[in-house]
């Protein structure tokens, strides 16, 4: 077993930009072999969609079981020629690992296997329990052959998850500041009002559907949504496009389409915002097509044993208490909630997705801690 810097080198090293694997799965099937896990390597595809590796891996048969849920792609570097260093190399520089992939979430990854490492060497086999680890390689892109199939493939093999922990890059600012209980669902919506052709100058001969989108989009930008909930920030609506490709000054155009997306709390669900849209677009009148895509629903795990579990394991190692949020954007969680209790926490997300990504070593060395006293306090010595 080595030290999760070294791990996180080694995965950070394979350039697993989704849906390319890269060797990263591999990287990690041998660490946790080595510490006597059982390791599955699943891979799911679906027509037209590319194939795509996930892992899991076991220690144990008992229960209490716990699972460590990640992924190991990442989103592309973009031109290598901005980054300060080669985005590739996980180069390590005055106690700063730096790469693709160290905030999300390669270097998360590599704590947890270094602290169920130490949590083996101190404990043994027999720890009352058991630990798993549910690493996807599509997180980043559709999630269509990722965490969700591996948790009806789970299912079908009759595992039961008891608790899980997210390792993603839930800290705003300092490595200790939140911890995520839930998140927003997001529903995108793409509206497009259909009208009638014709010369600007003969309005009463054509139907302009520029004018119904516009009213369209005012009933639903011009109040809020809701006024938050006990853990949730209030519902937005943002207008993302609006298009209409008419070049010509004189012509109303035969078409509009605007998409927005919906940020919703726990007050909702997609179906709810689907039937409120209608209404909306239905009182403004006229022909409309609405596409709905939900990519997840809101969700909540309520505070309770794994967020004490963690917080608890923060403040040890720290010093400080966590915020519990529900900010941000989607994760696995969203999938997994279903399955069990969740928490999610990793390293600081300041770099995220952002040339020049990097974590500091003393955090990797800290939230190694974390994930330790998790483990330690989640199977309390007999
Ligand atoms: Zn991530």
């Amino acid at each position: 077993m080595t030290d999760a810097v070294s791990i996180a080198r080694d995965l950070i090293r394979c350039p697993s930009v989704t849906p390319a694997d890269a060797g990263a799965l591999g990287v990690l099937e041998n660490i946790l072999k080595s510490v006597g896990f059982e390791v599955h390597r699943v891979t799911f595809s679906e027509p037209g969609t590319a194939d795509v590796d996930n892992l899991y891996a076991r220690i144990g048969d008992q229960t209490p079981h716990i699972t460590f849920a990640g992924h190991t792609d990442v989103v592309p570097p973009g031109s290598a020629a901005s980054w300060t260093v080669e985005p590739f190399a996980g180069a390590v520089i005055d106690g700063t690992l730096w790469g693709r992939g160290a905030a999300d979430m390669k270097g998360a990854i590599a704590c947890f296997a270094a602290a169920v490492g130490r949590f083996r060497g101190e404990r043994g086999g027999d720890f009352g329990g058991s630990i798993s680890l549910l690493i996807t390689g599509d997180e980043e892109g559709i999630s269509i052959n990722g965490t969700k199939k591996v948790l009806d493939w789970l299912t079908a093999r009759g595992e039961r998850l008891d608790a899980c922990i997210v390792g993603e890059p839930t800290n705003a600012q300092t490595l200790g500041d939140m911890v995520k209980i839930g998140r927003r669902g997001s529903l995108t919506g793409t509206l497009t009002v259909h009208g009638t052709q014709g010369h600007t100058a003969y309005p009463h001969l054509a139907d302009n559907p520029v004018h119904r989108l516009v009213r369209m989009l005012h009933a639903v930008t011009s109040a809020p949504l809701d006024a938050g909930t006990s853990h949730f920030q209030p519902s937005t609506l943002q207008i993302s496009t609006i298009d209409v490709g008419n070049p010509a000054a004189n012509v109303i155009p035969a078409e509009a389409r605007a998409v927005f997306n919906i940020r919703f709390n726990d007050g909702w669900t997609g179906e709810r915002l689907q039937t409120w849209l209608r209404e909306k677009f239905d009182a403004v009148g006229g022909r409309y097509d609405l596409a709905i895509r939900v990519s997840g629903e809101s969700f909540l795990t309520p505070p309770g044993p794994v967020t004490d579990i963690l917080s608890t394991a923060i403040e040890r190692t720290l010093g400080r208490k966590p915020e519990l949020s529900t900010t941000g954007g989607t994760s696995d969680a969203r999938f997994i909630h279903a399955f069990c209790p969740i928490a999610e926490f990793g390293l600081v997300g300041l770099t995220m997705h952002k040339v020049d990504e990097r974590v500091e070593i003393a955090d990797m060395a800290a939230l190694t801690t974390i994930y330790k006293t998790v483990l330690d306090l989640y199977f309390p010595p007999a």
